[in-house]
């Protein structure tokens, strides 16, 4: 069932809390793939319901151009979500309907998580990330919200958000759905090229031999052999390789025994901007 407007689907929602049914919400902006699907899957096996909200968020674009060729699609996700088994509801909404007149965002202070990587290739990313998903969470009231680790940095600022905000949710991280030849499954790898796509596959390459090669060598040489890597590809330009700490986000300079570390990576194949993580150890 899809709803537009909140009003409509807070009433659908009571009647299945009248039932006891727990709430389960796969927060997504759509062109809805395998990865967004084994979201919707756990979500479905751990809850009495299950929402998902498609919405393309305006304030977590820092490009409008970005922003204006994201990938939308919902008659073909709204039959995707068709074939699971169980009950789930569609959130769709214009933006009024989520944000009221002013569609802005809050500024947060997640205590340094926004600040590397996406946060400082992205400004305001956040913020908008931050503000949507209080707005989502507050009119959706979840038992449990499921994340992707596809997007690791994002998993770590919305577990900050929800104490925060006090929000009563728990979030749950998602391992990451790949192509046979290893890349992240993403809205935007409709966008490659037949020859991108197959080349792109070295973010995955590049990832598990850094993942391979992390006991041996410094932080230093890791990124610079990354460097070397992509500056030798044609199709592919990389905006950003960092190796930081898990829990913190704080790039590392040195290795330090029990942090547990991962690298983050972005990548632009032409116009298309692809990122990925992996834990190392
Ligand atoms: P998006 O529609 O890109 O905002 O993603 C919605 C949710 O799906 C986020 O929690 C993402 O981390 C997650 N997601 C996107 N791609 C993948 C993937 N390849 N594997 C697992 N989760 C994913």
């Amino acid at each position: 069932m899809i709803f537009n407007q909140q009003q409509s689907l807070h009433k659908e929602l009571s009647r299945y809390r009248a039932l006891q049914k727990t709430i389960g919400f796969v927060p997504t902006m759509g062109a809805l793939h395998t990865g967004h699907l084994s979201l919707v899957e756990k979500a479905l096996s751990q809850n009495g319901i299950v929402v998902v909200s498609i919405f393309v968020n305006p304030t977590q674009f820092n490009n409008a151009s970005d922003l204006q060729k994201y990938p939308r699609s919902l008659d073909q996700d709204v039959k995707l979500l068709q074939t699971l088994n169980g009950v789930v509801l569609i959130y769709a909404p214009k933006p009024s309907d989520l944000y009221g007149k002013q569609v802005i965002s809050k500024h947060y202070d997640f205590g340094g998580l926004e600040n590397p990587m996406e946060g400082k290739f992205r400004k305001g990313h956040f913020d908008g990330v931050g503000t949507v998903l209080n707005l989502l969470f507050r009119a959706i009231r979840p038992d449990k919200a499921y994340f992707g680790e596809k997007d690791f940095q994002q998993l770590q600022v919305v577990r900050k958000l929800v104490q925060l905000e006090k929000l009563p949710v728990e979030i749950v991280g998602c391992p990451i759905s790949r192509e046979p030849h290893g890349l992240a499954m993403s809205s935007r790898n409709n966008r490659l090229s037949d020859t991108q796509f197959e080349e792109a596959g070295l973010i995955y390459q590049t990832l598990k031999e850094v993942q391979y090669k992390f006991d041996q060598y410094s932080v230093t040489k890791l990124k610079d052999w990354v460097q070397k890597q992509f500056s030798k590809n044609a199709h592919l330009e990389l905006e950003y390789f960092e190796i930081a700490i898990a829990k913190t986000l704080k790039p590392a300079v040195r290795k330090r025994s029990g942090n547990t570390y991962r690298a983050f990576i972005a990548v632009f194949a032409g116009e298309v901007r692809l990122i990925d993580n992996m834990a190392l150890n």
